[in-house]
C-alpha cells in the first residue's frame, strides 16, 4: 500500500461533472493506497475574486459585488447537485458554501466602502475558492461511500510567515500536520494555497500554490509519491498553447523541474519541489482527463536523454531594469549597492548581467515588483555614480533547460544562431554556473516566435497531429 498526496487543479474540478469523475478516480485508486487530496479553486474562481476585489476598491458598487457573489454561489451550488447524489450531503455542502459566501460578500461590500484593500484582506477574499471546493469534492467522496473530512490548510496545520501572497511555511508546519493527518483516516481533502499565520489570519502561498500544499503535506507525512492532476499529459516540452506539438518529458530531475518553473512554465508553481526534495519524494504529473498514461516522473537525479535541452520556457511576467553611467566604471560597490537595496525593498531580482565595460547593469525583475524596484534603486542612487536608470515593461525571458548543456559546448551557439535565423533580438543574455539554463530576454512581441525556433532547433518538436 503506498502513501500518496494527489492534488487537483482548478481545470480538473471545473465543474460538477467533471467533479463526480475525480471522485471516481479518487475511489478507484483508494483501496491500494492511503491518499490525501490536495484541492484548488474550482477554474477560474480564483481570477474572479481578485478582479471583484480590485474593481470593489476602486469606486466598486454593492450591487456589483451582491451580482457576482450570486454568481459564484449559483455555480458552486449546481456543482454540488451535478457531483452528488445523496440530498443530505448535498443540502450540507450548500449551507457551507452559502455560509462562506455571506462572508465574503461583508468583506467585498466593506471594501467597497472603504476603498483600500490591503494584501491581508486580499488573501483572506482569494483563500474562498479552495474553502468552497474542498467541501465539495469532500461532499463527492463521501457520496461514493468513501470516509472524508475536509481541513483548511490552517487547519491541516500549514502556519506561515509573511508576506501575504507568498507566505512561507514555518518549519513547525511539517510536525503539524503530521500530528492533524495521521494516521490518514479515509481520504481527507485539504484545501490547497492558503494557510494561516500565527495569529489565525489566512494567508496564500501565491498563485498556483496547490502544488506547494501537496508537496508541503507529502513531505510532512512521509508520503511515497506526490501526484499533481492537471489538464496537460504531464511537464511538457514547452507550453501547449505555445507549441500545440509539445511532446511529454516522461522523466525530469527535480532541479530541471524547478529551472523550468523559475523561468515561468505555468505547470507546476516554482516553489513545488522544495518541499519533495526534503525527503526525496518522487513528484509525478498525470493528465486527469487521461489517467492511465504515465504523465512525467520527476526525480532526484539527473537523466541523462540524447538531447541537451530538455523544455523551452517563456515568462510573460518580467520587466527589465537598467542602470548605467560612465562613472560606475572602475567604481567598486556599485551592483553590491544596487542589490542591497532591492534585497531591503523586498524586490526578487531574476537575473542579471553587467557588461565588462562595467558601464550598465541590467536587471531582470517581477513585472508586479518594477515601481517598487525603481523607487529603490533612485533612493540608492540620487546624484552619484549611475547617471541613468530606466526601464522596459515590454519584454519577456526565454529560457532552454537541461541538465545535458553541463559541459556540452556549442549549446549557446545554437540557442543564438537560432534566434538569429528567427531575426530576434536578444537584449541580455544570462547563463548560471549550473549551466542547467541558458535564458535571455527579448521584446514581447518576439517571445513566442523564439520559443518556437528553439523548440524546433533542438528536436523537441513532435509528430504532426
Ligand atoms: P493546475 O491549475 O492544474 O495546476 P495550471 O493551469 O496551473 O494547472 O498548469 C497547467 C497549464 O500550464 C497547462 O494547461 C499549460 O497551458 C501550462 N504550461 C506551461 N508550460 C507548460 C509545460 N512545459 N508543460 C505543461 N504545461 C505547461
Ligand atoms: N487557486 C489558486 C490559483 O488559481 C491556487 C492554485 O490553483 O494552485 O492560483
Ligand atoms: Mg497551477
Amino acid at each position: 500500500m503506498a502513501r500518496l498526496v494527489m492534488k487537483f487543479g482548478g481545470s480538473s474540478i471545473a465543474d460538477g461533472t467533471k467533479i463526480r469523475d475525480v471522485g471516481r478516480l479518487v475511489k478507484s485508486l483508494s483501496g491500494e493506497n492511503e491518499i490525501v487530496l490536495v484541492t484548488s479553486a474550482l477554474g477560474g474562481v480564483t481570477d474572479e475574486l481578485l478582479e471583484c476585489a480590485r474593481t470593489s476598491a476602486s469606486g466598486g458598487k454593492v450591487e456589483d459585488v451582491t451580482a457576482f457573489v450570486d454568481r459564484l454561489s449559483k455555480r458552486h451550488n449546481q456543482a454540488a447537485m451535478e457531483a452528488i447524489k445523496d440530498s443530505l450531503i448535498v443540502k450540507e455542502v450548500i449551507r457551507i458554501t452559502t455560509q462562506k459566501l455571506s462572508e465574503l460578500e461583508k468583506t467585498y461590500t466593506g471594501i467597497c466602502y472603504l476603498g483600500e484593500l490591503t494584501p491581508r484582506s486580499v488573501d483572506y477574499i482569494s483563500s474562498h475558492g479552495e474553502q468552497m471546493a474542498a467541501p465539495i469534492l469532500s461532499g463527492v467522496l463521501r457520496d461514493m461511500g468513501l470516509v472524508s473530512r475536509y481541513y483548511t490548510g490552517g487547519e491541516a496545520g500549514i502556519i506561515t510567515t509573511g508576506p501575504h501572497g507568498s507566505a512561507r511555511p514555518l518549519e513547525k508546519t511539517y510536525e503539524l500536520i503530521n500530528q492533524r493527518l495521521m494516521p490518514i483516516e479515509g481520504v481527507p481533502v485539504v484545501t490547497g494555497f492558503i494557510a494561516e499565520d500565527e495569529a489565525g489570519n489566512i494567508t496564500t502561498l501565491g498563485r498556483g500554490g496547490s502544488d506547494f500544499t501537496a508537496s508541503i503535506i507529502g513531505a510532512a507525512i512521509g508520503a511515497d509519491e506526490i501526484w499533481f492532476w492537471k489538464d496537460t499529459s504531464g511537464v511538457l516540452t514547452t507550453d501547449p498553447r505555445i507549441v500545440p506539438r509539445a511532446k511529454n518529458i516522461p522523466l525530469i530531475s527535480y532541479r530541471e523541474a524547478m529551472e523550468m518553473s523559475y523561468f515561468g512554465a505555468k505547470v507546476l508553481h516554482p516553489r513545488a519541489i522544495e518541499p519533495a526534495i526534503r525527503n526525496g519524494i518522487p513528484v509525478r504529473v498525470k493528465c486527469t482527463f487521461d489517467p492511465d498514461y504515465p504523465g512525467t516522473l520527476i526525480v532526484k537525479d539527473d537523466v541523462p536523454t540524447e538531447g541537451v535541452i530538455k523544455a523551452v520556457t517563456i515568462s510573460e511576467n518580467a520587466a527589465l531594469l537598467n542602470i548605467s553611467g560612465a562613472g560606475m566604471i572602475g567604481t567598486r560597490g556599485v551592483a553590491a549597492r544596487a542589490f542591497s537595496a532591492l534585497a531591503d525593498a523586498g524586490v526578487n531580482i531574476v537575473m542579471i548581467s553587467q557588461g565588462s565595460s562595467e558601464a550598465n547593469i541590467s536587471i531582470v525583475v517581477e513585472d508586479p515588483q518594477l515601481d517598487v524596484a525603481e523607487i529603490a534603486l533612485r533612493a540608492e542612487f540620487p546624484t552619484d555614480v549611475v547617471r541613468d536608470i530606466s526601464h522596459n515593461r515590454n519584454v519577456c525571458t526565454v529560457a532552454v533547460v537541461g541538465a545535458g548543456m553541463a559541459g556540452t559546448p556549442g549549446v549557446a551557439g545554437r540557442v543564438f544562431s537560432a534566434m538569429g535565423r528567427a531575426k530576434v533580438n536578444v537584449v541580455m543574455i544570462s547563463q548560471g554556473s549550473s549551466e542547467h539554463n541558458i535564458s535571455f530576454v527579448v521584446s514581447a512581441e518576439d517571445a513566442k516566435r523564439a520559443a518556437q525556433e528553439l523548440h524546433k532547433e533542438f528536436g523537441l518538436d513532435g509528430e504532426e497531429a
